[in-house]
């Protein structure tokens, strides 16, 4: 059994933080290969190193004088390795950065020490080899993610290494130059580490027990996501639960390797699985729920409309010559409605609806704004019957107006579209419905 661990920023934001982390490593002998992130927030208007480094670099870029910037983020990283006892000194290291930072080395270079200071501090304290990404991550001429060069390159490395700590966050460009992924990189890190050594499992090791069936700051205390669908996470990560970075979920889910969201300030909680494809029966109907606000309701009549080829076609054409994704198409007889968003449509309202009239000739055009759209997902629905029943009788028991409702083919979600104003209690009679204790 091999394991990729991750480590977030707020799971290592302090030595004490680092000691948990330790201890975690320690305490299974398969987790071989360690990713961390940069420090984090040690407490709630603390500043991320990562911020820190965009920050100082800023002045760098500049012109100005960043010592006293570049002195603070030392003093992050002393702070921690002082706190484990160890015989490291950064000193050499940060005399590099600051040269880089006068030579001008970019904004990538800058945020990328975040991870790599501390994975040097990582592997000292863990006694595993370093390997720098930057020599084993790649980029392509066009900055993006170089899979197969990657792949090949690290999967070599790590057959050599029985153990070791590859920071996140960054790898290299053709030139050499190092290049970040977007922010939260660290798990496309994890996962790329994860597929190349051929693990059986990847921890992502986070400071929440799991992903959770609804929003806590709408639902108090909701229950953890035992087991998740890839599936089932791409339809709630779209739709606003703020989830892994979307990126990190494809060389995972390709080489088939599940990934396990941890806490490491709760190591004993069993966190959420998510897999390719499971027999583990949902523990309540919906897996999830996520939902967003701000989105307009383009509705469209036309007596006829049926009978008219190419009569949606042309609409759509309106908005794609507009450069506006439409999210939902649900339709009537003679009617569709198309779903956007808000603040995209609000620019290019007159436009669009003047491409529409000149386009199809509708008898009537009418707007609804300030709408919201809600995901109730579930594996589970396609084997339940009457759970579009529920949904509705919750909703009319709080009564909250359904404006739309769209059930995918797949039978694995349910959108429902509400008026921004009823979006809590929307999701509150939902989970209520569905999620028992
Ligand atoms: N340190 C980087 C950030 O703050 C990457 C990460 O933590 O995943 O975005």
């Amino acid at each position: 059994m091999k394991k990729v661990v991750k480590f977030g920023g707020s799971s290592l934001a302090s030595a004490e933080q680092f000691k948990k982390v330790g201890n975690i490593i320690r305490a299974d002998e398969s987790r071989k290969y360690v990713v961390p992130s940069a420090p984090g927030k040690r407490f709630s208007d603390d500043t991320k190193v990562t911020d820190m480094l965009y920050a100082c670099y800023a002045l760098a870029e500049a012109g100005k004088d960043f010592s006293k910037d570049l002195k603070a983020i030392k003093a992050r990283y002393e702070e921690i390795i002082k706190g484990l006892g160890l015989k490291l000194s950064l000193d050499e290291e940060f005399k590099k950065v600051e040269e880089n930072f006068k030579n001008k080395a970019g904004n990538n270079y800058a945020a990328s020490r975040g991870e790599y200071l501390n994975g040097i501090i990582m592997a000292n304290y863990l006694g595993y080899n370093f390997i720098d990404s930057a020599e084993v991550i790649f980029f392509d001429e066009n900055g993006n993610f170089d899979a197969e060069k990657t792949n090949k390159v690290l999967s070599e490395r790590l057959s050599k290494e029985n153990r070791a700590v590859i920071p996140g966050f960054y790898g290299s460009n053709p030139d050499g130059t190092v290049r970040t992924f977007s922010r939260g990189g660290s798990d496309v890190t994890g996962s790329i580490v994860a597929k190349a050594a051929k693990v059986d499992l990847y921890e992502n090791w986070t400071d929440v027990s799991g992903f959770l069936v609804a929003d806590p700051r709408i639902i108090k205390h909701p229950k953890v996501i035992k087991v998740i669908t890839y599936k089932e996470l791409r339809e709630l990560a779209y739709m606003g639960a703020s989830v892994l970075h979307e990126d990190a979920i494809f060389p995972v889910r390709q080489a088939g390797i599940p990934i396990n969201i941890r806490n490491t300030n709760a190591p004993e909680d069993a966190g959420t699985m998510i897999v390719k494809s499971t027999c583990h029966t949902p523990e309540y109907v919906i897996t999830g729920m996520a939902g967003t606000k701000g989105f307009v309701a383009v509705n469209i009549e036309k007596d006829m409309m049926n009978s008219e080829i190419g009569f949606g076609r042309k609409v759509l054409s309106v908005f794609e010559q507009n450069g506006v994704s439409f999210e939902h198409m649900p339709s009537g007889i003679d009617t569709m409605t198309i779903f956007v968003d808000q603040k995209e449509f609000e620019g290019k309202e007159q436009q669009i609806l003047a491409g529409i009239d000149r386009e199809v000739q509708p008898d009537t055009i009418e707007l609804e704004s300030d709408l919201a759209l809600i995901a109730v997902v579930g594996r589970g629905m396609k084997a339940t019957r009457g759970t579009a029943g529920r949904i509705f009788s919750a909703l009319a028991h709080a009564k909250v107006n359904v404006k739309m409702i769209d059930q995918g083919s797949s039978e694995l979600n349910i959108i429902i579209g509400v008026s921004n104003c009823d979006f809590n209690a929307a999701i509150k009679a939902i989970y209520d419905t569905f999620v028992q204790d």
